[in-house]
């Protein structure tokens, strides 16, 4: 097997030897002025050794992948209590489905969907004000990746506010069940702040390090949650494309609109790809073909 160096480097140019890149998430608009024709990869090992390919600096909008940690917060604060307001079944709909929340009387699926994040949210809220909460799960992520250099970006949560009509309607309908202990511009004011975190994949991998479980990394979070974490993402993390990156993939992950995924190797590595273009599930392109030729590649997977 050549070395990781080797595969990353080679992993990029094949990535931008094909010309087809999918599409950025249109629906929040400083996401769709965002290039498609980009890629970057990063892997951190257990040694703490960290190796890249591609734009591995640029900042781009991790979105979805917050929902990662704050789920962690959030387990951490209230325990198994968070799971009377949310499942862990995986979706088999949109990331953004309203007709399932309806159905199901207001108790989202999983809480990696935007109804059961928005849900996780406002458990971590409760009792608090939207700035603690916000400084809490930025406090979190740069302590997972060793580096305060990571921020919100006010501009992307100001575009997500303005146009997130569907987050609205769910959050809305979560406070007509009786789901919600906030307002619902209070949790998705708090949502849309933490989705617009950014990162480059360097510093996504290692924030992803505390997923892996290994005793060369300070715990941040009890290592039986680290492996329900992992189960929830693996089900769950792509949506309902869950299935069929588990298919190509074998590796739990998180995906975020912003076109970026968070995988984890346990006991071995965690890997962050970024690519904006999407695929029809809102999950990455070149990041799922990425993520698969190198779980091949390395001989990675947790089957
Ligand atoms: N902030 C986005 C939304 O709520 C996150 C979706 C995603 O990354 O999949 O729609």
């Amino acid at each position: 097997m050549p070395p990781l160096p080797e595969i990353l480097s080679q992993l990029n140019d094949d990535m931008r030897a094909n010309d087809t890149w999918g599409d950025v998430a249109a629906y929040i608009p400083e996401l769709a002025r965002v290039d498609p024709a980009q890629f970057a990869i990063a892997v951190t090992t257990d040694d703490g050794d960290v190796f890249t390919a591609g734009n591995a600096d640029t900042a781009f909008s991790v979105q979805s992948i917050t929902k990662v940690f704050t789920l962690a917060i959030a387990l951490g604060r209230s325990g198994d209590q968070l799971w009377r307001r949310v499942g862990r079944e995986p979706s088999g709909r949109a990331f953004n489905s309203i007709v399932q929340l309806e159905q199901e009387s207001g108790r989202p699926r999983n809480p990696f969907i935007n109804a059961g994040a928005i849900v996780t949210t406002d458990e971590i809220l409760t009792g608090r004000e939207p700035r603690d909460t916000l400084a809490e799960i930025l406090q979190f992520v740069r302590a997972a990746a060793g580096d305060d250099n990571i921020h919100i970006n006010h501009s992307v949560a100001a575009s997500e506010t303005a146009h997130g009509h569907r987050n609205f309607a769910l959050a809305h309908f979560l406070a007509s069940c009786g789901n919600l202990n906030n307002t619902p511009e209070k949790a998705l004011g708090t949502y849309f702040h933490h989705c617009a975190i950014e990162m480059s994949v360097r510093q996504l991998a290692m924030a992803g390090r505390f997923l892996i479980e290994t005793p060369k990394f300070p715990r941040m979070i009890l290592p039986q949650r680290i492996r329900r974490l992992n189960a929830l993402m693996l089900t769950c993390g792509h949506y309902d494309g869950s299935g069929d990156f588990a298919y190509r993939v074998g590796l739990p992950a998180k995906s975020g609109v912003g076109g970026g995924i968070l995988a984890i190797v346990p006991g071995k590595a965690s890997i962050a790809v970024w690519s904006p273009g999407l695929n029809r599930y809102g999950n990455s392109l070149k990041g799922t073909q990425a993520m698969a030729s190198l779980a091949r590649a390395m001989g990675w997977s947790i089957f």
